[in-house]
């Protein structure tokens, strides 16, 4: 895309540090996100609900609306490379609650596999990827979870692949699939 110039150094200046002044914006990056989340992510008019519905945004940094804005404005790299787009907890409050009938959500979502395509990634959810994938639990039991469970009168193990570990085999099988582990142990080869 032409940047128009200007003969005031200054100005010139200003508006090549101004965040969303880029030359780097790909309308490629919004096609994909909008065919991935199956949302109208380009209806956007950052009104700012999803972020003041959002139980990330006030012990974090993180800003659905900044990343719909990306969205809209195709700024894929800043997007995909900001930490914070994976701080999102998928609860769907700014889902229920945006008036343009977006899904936020589902915005994140489609970043996160873009990103995910590109090794962009953080090394716990590769690790909780493994762990899925051998026990079919994210955060699988431990001896203190344990005993806390019988001593509240539970199982010791809840009623999932830990009590019927026949149906991991099920879990790995989609897994595998989309060559989730796979592509998890690669990434952290050698850790
Ligand atoms: S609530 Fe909807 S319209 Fe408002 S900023 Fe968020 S995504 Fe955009
Ligand atoms: S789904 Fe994500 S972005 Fe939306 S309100 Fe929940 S944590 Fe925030």
């Amino acid at each position: 895309m032409a940047v128009k110039k200007y003969d005031n150094p200054d100005l010139e200046k200003k508006l090549h540090d101004t965040r969303y002044h880029s030359i780097d914006t790909n309308p490629e990056f919004t096609k994909k996100v909008l065919d991935i989340s199956r949302t109208i992510a380009n209806m956007c008019y950052q009104c700012g609900t999803c972020t003041g519905s959002c139980p990330s945004a006030p012990r974090s940094s993180y800003r659905i609306r900044l990343f719909m804005r990306r969205a809209v404005l195709g700024l894929e790299d800043e997007a995909l490379t900001d930490p914070d787009l994976w701080l999102c907890t998928t609860c769907y409050s700014c889902t229920d609650r945006c008036p343009r009938d977006i899904a936020p959500t589902d915005v994140i979502m489609a970043m996160r596999n873009l990103a995910f395509k590109r090794d962009i990634i953080p090394r716990n959810f590769l690790k909780t990827a493994q762990l899925i994938y051998s026990t079919g639990h994210g955060v699988p039991n431990n001896d203190v979870n344990r005993a806390a469970r019988v001593k509240l009168g539970l199982t010791a193990d809840p009623p999932t692949t830990h009590s019927y570990p026949e149906f991991i085999p099920g879990i790995q099988k989609i897994l595998n699939y989309f060559e989730l582990k796979q592509n998890a142990d690669r990434m952290l080869e050698g850790e």
